[in-house]
């Protein structure tokens, strides 16, 4: 039938179709069909953020052929195709001692040379504030001097089992459907795509964060005498615009200034919901720009660029070998089998009310909500003694699942809500990529599951690879 033959506009009838969850209440047969082997690798990373490309690059240095299956047409996940252009600092919570060095650290080198990275000593909002454009090619440099082959624009859509073992990927690419055979595979699709489609059992929390479209503005410096935040509170509801947390960095090297402003709560996991979460964040970033022409007029503010992909913070987790806990992030709790080091703050994007609470290391909490003032408190008794950083135990990247040949890497690693809200930033799930592609490598030249890694040997394969094990 006509699309519109019928009565009831396509949008709605489209929209009926679907169920809560995204899922269309109608099946169609696919029949089983052999798909072209475009690739045969050791390691296949799935998600090309600085997560998965530092999976592969570790992987790569030990001896590994790998590829990396990204579905947008660059590297760099949030850090670039989201625009987030802030990574957090390397030392513990009073800057005293060094924590995390390796491929961030590393890449941070290759951007400094290039004038595309403004650095801060002591500051637990930010050290580093980069250009992502610098990133995205320096991540392509990075990549092929590794022989590391990019699939770009290239979907994961499902496991190929054979004899109960992973032994590929089916992928979407613009010659069809097609396969990548490999041994072992690290699933760095934020989302846990391979891990859920795979078997192993996931979970949701029950407020998971907001998403958030960014946006680089021309003429931020016009605003520097105006309380733009102020205005965000006063005047938001005019313009439709949810109360949330508004902040942003000026871009290194350029005139633009990119905000994170938008707050979207949709279920970025599903067809529909991530869909709506991209128009949606588009339309709340014009009416950001629309407020701040009508009430700062003089600023004469331009949008010069919108997110290739909106900045997902949380969807589902996977049930690992260990669920890290907020109280173990909040104790500073030691593990033999720390695989990375973590300073930044709890920070809670509230799904229930507007603002942000951020609770620190040494007690102190605080509540922040644009245009008020900051509500102090303490979580924790003053006289209790403080830890300084807190660390991430390799059992949180290993899935409850059939397949030993299968490490999780990113923000989906098993972590309850506190502790999630502070392990996710980038230099933290930076670290995660680098421990699995390392123990990929373990796995594979000893022939044992991912489960079955020896510990002592992965941490001391990182700290010959740069990274600081504690
Ligand atoms: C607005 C916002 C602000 C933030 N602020 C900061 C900050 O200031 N500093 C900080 O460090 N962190 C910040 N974070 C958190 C941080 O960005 C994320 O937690 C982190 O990027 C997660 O990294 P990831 O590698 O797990 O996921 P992502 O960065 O989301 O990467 C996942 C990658 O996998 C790809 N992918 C997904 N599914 C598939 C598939 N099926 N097939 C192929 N490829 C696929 C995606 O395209 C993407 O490239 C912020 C997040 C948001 C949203």
């Amino acid at each position: 039938m006509s699309l519109f033959a019928s009565p009831i506009p396509w949008f709605w009838r489209e929209a009926a179709a679907w169920g809560d969850a995204g899922q269309m209440n109608d099946t169609i047969h696919e029949p089983a069909r052999d798909l072209p082997v475009i690739g045969d690798y050791d390691l296949c990373v799935i998600g090309g953020s600085c997560t998965g490309v530092f999976a592969a690059v570790r992987a790569a240095r030990l001896g590994l052929s790998v590829a990396i299956v990204e579905r947008m047409g660059s590297l760099g996940g949030v850090a670039t195709l989201s625009l987030v252009n802030v990574w957090h600092s390397p030392y513990d919570e009073v800057f005293q001692r060094r924590i995390f060095r390796g491929l961030t650290v590393e890449l941070i080198d290759r951007l400094r040379e290039r004038g595309a990275v403004r650095e801060r000593d002591r500051d637990p909002s930010w050290a580093w504030a980069f250009n992502s454009a610098e990133m995205q090619i320096d991540l392509d440099e990075l990549v092929a001097e590794h022989g590391i082959t990019s699939w770009l624009h290239v979907l994961f859509s499902g496991p190929l089992i054979e004899n109960d073992r992973l032994v590929g990927v089916a992928v979407e690419t613009k010659s069809g459907r097609e396969a990548i055979r490999a041994r072992f595979f690290i699933d760095a699709s934020g989302d846990g795509d391979l891990c859920t489609r795979a078997g192993a059992e996931t979970y949701r929390a029950s407020r998971h964060q907001p998403a958030t479209a960014c946006a680089l503005f021309g003429g931020w410096d016009g605003l520097r005498d105006t309380d733009w935040q102020g205005l965000l509170r006063q005047h938001g509801c005019e313009f439709g615009l949810p109360e949330g947390f508004a902040w942003g960095a000026m871009v290194p090297d350029s005139e633009a200034y990119m905000l994170a402003a938008t707050r979207v709560h949709e279920d970025c996991s599903t067809a529909t919901g991530f869909a709506r979460a991209e128009v949606e964040g588009r339309r709340q970033v014009r009416a950001i720009h629309d407020l701040l022409r009508k009430y700062a007029p003089a600023a004469r503010l331009s949008l010069l660029a919108l997110p290739a992909r909106i900045g997902i913070r949380e969807t589902r987790h996977v049930r690992c070998l260990h669920r890290l806990t907020g109280e173990e992030v909040l104790y500073g709790r030691r593990f033999s089998d720390a695989i990375a080091n973590g300073s930044y703050r709890v920070d809670i994007h509230h799904a229930d009310k507007p603002g942000i609470t951020f609770r620190y290391l040494n007690g102190s909490e605080v509540y922040a909500r644009p245009g008020y003032a900051d509500v102090c408190s303490r979580w924790r008794s003053a006289s209790d003694e403080n830890p300084t950083f807190y660390q991430i135990p390799y059992r949180s990247l290993v899935p409850v699942s059939p397949h030993g040949n299968l490490l999780a890497a990113g923000r989906f690693i098993d972590a309850d809500e506190q502790a999630h809200a502070a392990i996710r930033v980038m230099v933290n799930m930076n670290q995660t990529g680098e421990a699995a592609g390392a123990a990929a490598f373990l796995a594979l030249r000893d022939n044992v599951p991912a489960a079955q890694v020896d510990l002592e040997k992965l941490r001391s394969t990182l700290a010959e690879g740069g990274s600081i094990m504690i």
